[in-house]
């Protein structure tokens, strides 16, 4: 056996690119999160060809201190916590500090940003986690990131892209759960140029449901609102008779981040009791917001999942609160109607 040593950064940030970056698409999640976290008001996804050519997003964010930006490169290095006991509250959507140097080590990477106004900023060009170029430029307030030719040093991790329409199915997915995250956030995307999505960013929920899934689905979607000590809840959900044949169109936020969890599904479908028709789903957008401290991000490096302090007690209480709604909207006038 050869003597035990530790990995150099660069094979380092390899090896967590292989977690962080899947695909076209998460390389476009963490950009948009990170555009999030700088307080954006706009933010702008191009792609090309799946995002396999060309990723840039551009958005109106704080931006990065030139003197930072080289910085922001390094393992884990963020500007989002500063101590341990910041991850068990955590509110900011990033805050591993893998994201920007596992892209840079698999791709090409230019990333112009000022966060002043002055007009002044910096340039920044690495391939392949080497610094190529950095200089001083003129840029307006906030950030321009684009990555071309994704996994071009990574081969085998390259042949196992799918077809470009399946890359870009993912990224326009990931694009639309942040944008029913953030309806305060003006989006767009598009693809070889071609406008997807554009949503306005005034706020409007349903606004944003009907950009993705169009009028006649954001039409039938009821209120859910309530509140406990513990979590405040809002959102949409579709009538029953308004139904789809998979999951997907249910989307559950805790504090602004799109998560997966299986008991948030199970209790959203038990409060439709047996209004779903068999192997139907509703539409659904829930956003539950929650002190940081009951609920924990760092489980995963993509933070698709969570785990709750208090699980049991929430799944009770959106069944509840969804089920009210419900109950409000379809039961009663049915109920009504037959007396
Ligand atoms: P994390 O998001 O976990 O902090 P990243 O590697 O994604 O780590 O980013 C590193 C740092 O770069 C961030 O903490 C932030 O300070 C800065 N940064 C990255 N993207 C942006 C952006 N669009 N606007 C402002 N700052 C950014
Ligand atoms: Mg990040």
């Amino acid at each position: 056996m050869a003597k035990i040593h530790v990995l150099d950064e660069h094979i380092a940030n390899q090896i967590a690119a292989g977690e962080v970056v899947e695909r076209p698409a998460s390389v476009v999640k963490e950009l948009v999160e990170n555009s999030i976290d700088a307080g954006s008001t706009r933010i702008d996804v191009s792609v090309y060809e799946g995002g396999l050519q060309t990723i840039r997003v551009t958005d109106n964010g704080g931006g990065i201190d030139p003197d930072d930006m080289e910085t922001a490169f390094y393992r884990h290095a963020t500007s989002k916590i500063e101590n341990g006991r910041d991850l068990f509250e955590i509110t900011s959507l990033g805050f591993r500090g893998e994201a920007l140097p596992s892209i840079a080590a698999v791709s090409k990477v230019r990333l112009v940003s000022s966060n002043k106004d002055d007009g002044r900023g910096r340039e920044i060009v690495i391939e392949g986690g080497k610094l190529i170029r950095h200089e001083d430029i003129t840029a307006s307030q906030g950030t321009d990131f684009t990555v071309e030719e994704l996994f071009y040093n990574t081969p085998a991790r390259l042949k196992y892209m799918k077809t470009i329409q399946t890359e870009l199915g993912h990224i326009s997915d990931a694009i639309y759960r942040m944008a029913l995250s953030h309806p305060h956030i003006a989006f767009t995307l598009r693809h070889n140029g071609n406008m997807l999505l554009q949503t306005i960013g005034n706020g409007d929920l349903v606004q944003v449901i009907a950009a993705i899934y169009g009028t006649s689905a954001a039409k039938t979607m009821l209120p859910v609102n309530g509140e406990n000590l513990d979590y405040k809840i809002s959102g949409f959900v579709s009538r029953p008779d308004f139904t789809r044949a998979n999951r997907n169109g249910i989307s559950t936020i805790i504090n602004g981040r799109y998560i997966r969890n299986y008991g948030l599904n199970q209790a959203l479908l038990k409060a439709y009791h047996t209004l779903l028709p068999i192997n139907r789903f509703p539409l659904a957008v829930l956003q539950l917001e929650m002190h940081p401290s009951l609920v924990d991000v760092n489980v995963h490096p993509a933070k698709l999942e969570v785990r709750f302090s208090k699980e049991a007690e929430l799944y009770a209480f959106v069944e509840e609160i969804v089920h009210a709604a419900l109950r409000q909207e379809v039961l009663i006038p049915q109920v009504v109607k037959q007396t």
